[in-house]
């Protein structure tokens, strides 16, 4: 056999200097953010009062196409960047299939996911402006721990709103969120208004992601140099984690391939935006046919089955109206191990594309995303995080198709986390216990007859 090469790695100084603003060159705008009250769109001014100014600014700019990673950023980067971009040999041969598959493993990050990428990012700005407090909420734990090593990083002080029931039962990314420094509340809590107000009302309320972010923007707001930071759904996220597939397009020139079909897993839409934007500049700028695929949980699809319209970015209703593929803010999604893809709505930018028909959307049972998960984890010796699964299934979905076809087709998935600290959900996939949820059509329409109104 002759020698092939499984990873390829960039050297420190090709790591990219800039990230991609995919805003900046879609044919279609993402359109803006509404006032609730008045309707009116919202300038980068109206969010000052909530995230750094110059969160505020990327969130909103379809000007500039590339924007300067802060040099103190890419420090911090080289901490874990580049990431190896693997090609998939195990997992080809455990499927038999001619297709050529590649992962970028995003889950060597010190934190075990992509995660970090935006929250170094975050801090630094937020550092930069003079503020001394961050604050956020998380349900598992993925976001909530980045950001606290990301505010140790740049000498910030965090506070993390934990869904109660995480907090609770899943201890880990909580003392790793403790050992970082950032001071963890379970919520609901008596710190806040919102959480006194749900705690009168329902004393043995076990939390949600809702409530926790409300409890978040309370404290903000309240609290003299706190801003809000958020890691997932926001272009500003999506901003930064296109170092991913910036890199990966370097690491893929290496290799001598391009793909044919980019995948990752949709929460809010972060870690497959990084993977699939800078990509998709070629599809919009030269037309490349390359494929861009979103796997969603079957239990929570907003790509699939949802609505596009305006509405609410959390449950409680305190954030601007956003134009995006949606349950409705008020779809309360089962309890699948995938928790950081339990969210109601998709961003605004991938919602535009999907309506324009740049990319496409899978959604996947939780069992499956499991079996999959254990293929890969038997083949390439990485547990993947339960979000991951979904990404894997869908890559060998892919993969198997190419063995109808003969096809050599080259597929690249993000590896957004792995799994070593969810290996709870294992145990269950393990002991026969994990179930699939079905979803009615009626189910799904109750909530979408409710924003409905919204319009
Ligand atoms: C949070 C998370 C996700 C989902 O979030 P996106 O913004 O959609 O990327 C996926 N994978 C892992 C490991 C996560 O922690």
């Amino acid at each position: 056999m002759s020698s092939r090469t499984k990873k390829f790695i960039l050297p420190e100084d090709e790591i990219p200097r800039y990230w991609y603003n995919i805003q900046a060159e879609m044919k279609n705008k993402p359109m803006p953010p509404l006032h609730p009250g008045t309707k009116q769109p919202l300038k980068a001014e109206d969010l000052f009062p909530i995230f750094a100014e110059e969160l505020s600014r990327q969130e909103l700019d379809q000007e500039n196409t590339w924007i300067e990673i802060p040099e103190e950023v890419r420090e911090m980067y080289k901490n874990y960047r580049s990431t190896p971009l693997v090609r998939a040999y195990g997992l080809e041969k455990a499927i038999g299939t001619p297709a050529h598959i590649y992962f970028k493993n995003e889950s060597v990050s010190p934190i075990g996911s992509h995660k970090l990428n935006s929250a170094l990012a975050q801090a630094y700005y937020c550092k930069q402006e003079g503020i001394t407090n961050i604050t956020t909420e998380t349900g598992a734990g993925q976001w909530g721990a980045a950001l606290s090593y990301a505010a140790k990083v740049f000498g910030i002080e965090a506070a993390v709103y934990q869904v109660k029931i995480s907090y609770e039962q899943k201890p880990y990314r909580r003392s790793i969120m403790q050992t970082f420094g950032a001071q963890v509340t379970p919520s609901p809590s008596m710190s806040t208004r919102a959480g006194k107000d749900i705690l009168t009302a329902h004393p043995n309320y076990q939390g949600s992601l809702g409530t926790a972010i409300s409890e978040a923007i309370e404290l903000a707001q309240t609290t003299p140099n706190c801003k809000y930071t958020l890691g997932s759904v926001l272009s500003h996220v999506a901003l930064h984690q296109t170092i991913i597939g910036l890199e990966a397009e370097k690491q893929m020139e290496m290799a001598g391939e391009y793909p044919d079909i980019v995948i990752g897993c949709f929460g809010g839409g972060s870690n497959f935006a990084g993977i699939a934007f800078p990509f998709m500049r070629h599809t919009i700028k030269e037309g490349k046919k390359t494929r861009f695929v979103a796997a969603e949980p079957a239990s929570c699809p907003k790509l699939t089955r949802g609505k596009f319209q305006y509405d609410f970015g959390d449950e409680a209703g305190y954030t601007p109206l956003l134009p995006m593929y949606t349950l409705g803010h008020n779809f309360a999604p089962a309890n699948i191990h995938a928790g950081g893809l339990r969210y109601h709505g998709a961003g605004v930018i991938v919602s535009q594309l999907l309506k324009d028909g740049y990319m496409e959307a899978v959604d996947i049972k939780q069992l499956d995303s499991f079996d999959a998960g254990m293929i890969f984890a038997q083949s390439e010796g990485i547990i993947p995080a339960p979000e991951s699964c979904h990404a894997i299934s869908a890559a060998i979905d892919e993969a198997k198709k190419c063995i109808e076809t003969g096809e050599e087709k080259v597929i690249l998935f993000n590896l957004s986390g792995h799994g070593l600290l969810d290996m709870t959900s294992y145990d269950k996939y393990l002991s026969g216990d994990l179930v699939n949820y079905s979803l009615t059509d009626e189910d799904i329409q109750k909530n979408l007859d409710e924003i409905g109104k919204l319009d």
